[in-house]
């Protein structure tokens, strides 16, 4: 609804355009479209909903996701005799954290993602059995779609984004900027917010807002958030699109929302090094799934220096220390060898091709004799790197590196492929303070009233640093809750909301109650999510 006021200030006539919509949803990622759909799926059309995203498309950082999504205790993993549980999943991404992560926030994402999976798949119809492990991992619980044609990120922003557009009422804005969030100060509450279209300012005045405007990892201008917190990163290479500028989190912050773990921003080991265009800032990412096949790291001398399924930022420390940087002041590029066989290539997928034909980043050697001379590597070196490795493999011993899982043995005369890559910035752990009812937390303490967060724009889930696979599901844990909470929040104010809107409105320990007897439901429904926190019970259903 566009309403137009007209005002008269003596001569001059003001145009005050404005909209009104009841819940804004800033950020097309997958946490910003998790969070549109689920809190459509709680109203039905009685909420107006909007979402608006900067870009002309959806899918941010989101949509460049290649390794695949962690879920917990999945028909898949079963299927795969993987044992995994609550505890194992907790005290890897603890451990990954340096035991900094929000002990509350990691427990609510523990919780959540046992039910993710169904959730995924039985609402949106997606397909991903294929499990795989990734770094830091103790058990393969990393998720990617069953056809291999298909890429993770890009396949879960598809499937949710085509649900939006066909199936629901929730209106999307594109090319539109968020550039103020309007807060009633006296009240703390959230009324609306300012964005900008084609140079032109409108208002918008809503009831709450979720942000999920993702993180801060091409933020590398003068006054941006890595020179403010990292600058020490600030030559470095990135992985994310330029559109990742922490505008949420500065959003947030101009009005009063308190950040976590600013300084926190893991540095990806292995971001491949373009042939043609060697020193440019944006660098694709090689996937970890590259590693978590098999893959091997050497450096220049044709020397192994890591357990390459360690975490990132092991696996980046030991480049850093092992391979040269080098000699170019245009950006800081410490640059060593991904080697993999056909067995592995043929296991990463149709995207392997994708890297290697399209975008030319691989490079297929008739064997190890040839890649040597290719790479300038001495073959004696490389043999014997290579030897090692194959006897590994063969006693199945933990090699010199704690390297426990050999997928695949090499042959020193069959083909190889080889790939230049370099530690690039990749992930922003730090944001928005929440809690684990996805409300944004003030300076002072308290929840701002109507504004919740969720994705890669909060903090505090992933500590230290994030392993593999995490960050899509926080994505759909917390979007999934935020949505929850906001319906929740303007339930409480709203009779329209609460009459359309299922089980709101009735109290916490009745919806306990109920909560336990639609098991059934809740399954059909992609899961419940039923707990209790620090600030009140909480429910997805
Ligand atoms: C190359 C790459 C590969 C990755 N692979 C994996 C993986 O395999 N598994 C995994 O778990 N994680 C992976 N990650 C991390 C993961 O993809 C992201 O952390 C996650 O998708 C973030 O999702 P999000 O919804 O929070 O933000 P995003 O997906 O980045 O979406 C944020 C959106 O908000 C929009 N926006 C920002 N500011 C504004 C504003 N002011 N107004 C309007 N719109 C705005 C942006 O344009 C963007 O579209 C990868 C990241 C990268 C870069």
């Amino acid at each position: 609804m566009l309403i137009i006021s007209t005002i008269f200030i003596g001569a001059k006539n003001l145009r005050d355009s404005y909209e009104e919509y009841d819940l804004v949803i800033i950020g097309g990622g997958l946490a910003g479209l998790t969070a549109a759909y689920e809190s459509y799926l709680k109203t039905d059309d009685s909420l107006k909903i909007l979402l608006i995203e900067q870009m002309s498309s959806l899918g941010g950082n989101s949509k460049r996701a290649t390794s695949g999504i962690n879920f917990l205790d999945t028909h898949p993993q079963k299927t795969n005799n993987i044992n995994d549980n609550y505890d194992l999943f907790f005290n890897d991404t603890l451990k990954s954290g340096k035991s900094l992560n929000d002990p509350h926030l990691l427990d609510t994402f523990s919780k959540g993602k046992q039910f993710l999976y169904d959730y995924y798949t039985n609402i949106f119809g997606v397909d991903i059995k294929l499990v795989g492990q990734l770094g830091g991992h103790s058990v393969a619980r990393t998720h990617r779609p069953t056809d291999s044609k298909f890429v993770i990120g890009y396949y879960l922003i598809s499937k949710i984004s085509k649900k939006i557009l066909e199936e629901s009422n929730i209106k999307i804005y594109y090319n539109s900027t968020v550039t103020k969030l309007l807060k009633n100060e006296t009240s703390n509450t959230i009324y609306g917010l300012k964005y900008k279209k084609e140079n032109e300012e409108y208002t918008i005045y809503c009831k709450a807002i979720i942000l999920t405007s993702g993180g801060y990892g091409h933020d590398f201008g003068r006054h941006g958030l890595l020179n403010e917190y990292v600058p020490e990163l600030m030559n470095f290479p990135s992985t994310n699109g330029d559109f990742s500028k922490g505008s949420g989190v500065k959003l947030g912050r101009e009005i009063g929302a308190d950040l976590v773990d600013m300084d926190k921003v893991q540095v990806h080991p292995t971001g491949f090094v373009d042939p043609k265009n060697r020193y440019v800032k944006d660098k694709f990412l090689a996937p970890e799934l590259l590693r978590g096949v098999g893959g091997i790291l050497v450096n220049e001398n044709g020397d192994r220096f890591c357990n390459e399924l360690g975490t990132r930022d092991y696996v980046t420390n030991k480049i850093k220390e092992n391979c040269r940087k080098q000699d170019t002041d245009k950006i800081d590029q410490y640059e060593c060898f991904l080697l993999m066989n056909e067995e592995m290539s043929i296991e990463f997928g149709n995207h392997f091709n994708y890297y290697k034909d399209f975008k030319g980043f691989i490079v297929e050697h008739a064997n190890f004799i040839e890649m040597s001379k290719n790479l300038n590597i001495d073959y004696k070196r490389i043999e014997n790197t290579i030897n090692m490795y194959n006897d590994a493999y063969d006693k199945k011993i933990v090699d010199k590196y704690n390297k426990t899982t050999f997928l695949h043995k090499f042959d020193l005369n069959k083909k190889i492929f080889s790939m230049v890559i370099t530690p690039s910035v990749h992930y922003t752990m730090g944001g928005l303070k929440i809690n684990n009812r996805s409300e944004v937390i003030g300076t002072n303490g308290k929840p701002i009233n109507g504004l919740f967060g969720a994705g890669e724009v909060t903090g505090g889930v992933h500590g230290g640093n994030r392993l593999g696979g995490n960050s899509l599901a926080e994505c759909g844990v917390f979007g999934r809750i935020a949505a929850d909470s906001a319906v929740n929040y303007m339930a409480k104010n709203n009779k329209e909301i609460i009459k359309k809107s299922s089980i709101l409105g009735i109290s916490s320990l009745f919806q306990m109650a109920i909560a336990g007897m639609i098991g059934y439901d809740c399954y059909r429904r992609g899961g419940c999510f039923v707990g209790n926190n620090n600030f009140g019970n909480y429910y997805l259903l």
